[in-house]
């Protein structure tokens, strides 16, 4: 059992990704939040009765699925909406991540939220906050090449999310993923090694004899 958490951060498109399949490869455990919702919201998924209660057979697509589209268009049109969807997911989310981390077998684990620092609860579940930060040039033009949006429409997404200076402000360590990915690879390796030393720290419980040796003296 990990006891040790350190949330991930990051804007859209930073490299949150990248950075944590680094960590997996040293045998860290990640568990993602955008992973966890898409679980919940795929065909069969448990917030799914929910979502259709809540809004109609209308947001599901013919497989089950929640049709993403069609939902965009709700909570974009009317943020009420957008409301009742985070009423019913982010308590799932948050149940299931925190399960998750609990059970996991490294020594400490990398839980990833997007809107870590947005969010009220999440700070307060993490040991420490890694953020990945990087040029806002180098955000745009990574979500342009990878998605068909348009610098209007990536730049809108952005405005939607802590600025880089309140995210930096939040966090306990940063990566700066300007650079290349064999120094990301470096720094990522660095990091791992200081966080299975403050887990090592955090989980230390000494024995008894130790324990009555220290209230002795
Ligand atoms: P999202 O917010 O959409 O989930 P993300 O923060 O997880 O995105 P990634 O998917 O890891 O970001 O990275 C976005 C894109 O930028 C990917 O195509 C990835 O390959 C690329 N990328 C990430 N880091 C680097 C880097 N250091 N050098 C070059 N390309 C990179």
């Amino acid at each position: 059992m990990s006891a040790y958490v350190v949330g991930l951060t990051g804007g859209i498109g930073s490299g949150k990704t990248t950075v944590s399949n680094l960590f997996a490869t040293h045998g860290t455990v990640v568990v993602d939040t955008d992973v966890i919702a898409h679980q919940l919201t795929a065909p069969g998924g448990e917030a799914m009765p929910y979502i259709i209660a809540e809004f109609g057979p209308n947001v599901a697509s013919s497989n089950g699925a929640l049709d993403r589209a069609a939902m965009r268009q709700r909570v974009f049109a009317d943020p009420a909406a957008r409301q009742r969807l985070e009423a019913i997911l982010h308590p799932m989310i948050g149940d299931q991540a925190m399960q998750a981390c609990t059970s996991a077998h490294s020594a400490y684990v990398l839980l990833v939220v997007p809107l870590l620092v947005e969010t009220r609860g999440w700070k307060k579940r993490c040991d420490r906050i890694l953020l990945v930060d990087c040029d806002e040039a180098t955000q745009i033009g990574r979500v342009m090449a990878r998605s068909n949006l348009g610098e209007t429409e990536a730049r809108a997404i952005l405005a939607t999310q802590a600025s880089r200076q309140e995210r930096q402000a939040a966090a306990d360590d940063i990566i700066d993923n300007d650079l290349g990915k064999l120094e990301l690879a470096a720094r990522v390796e660095t990091l791992h090694r200081a966080y299975l030393g403050y887990a090592k720290s955090k989980n230390f419980k000494p024995s008894v004899e130790i324990s009555r040796q220290i209230a002795q003296n």
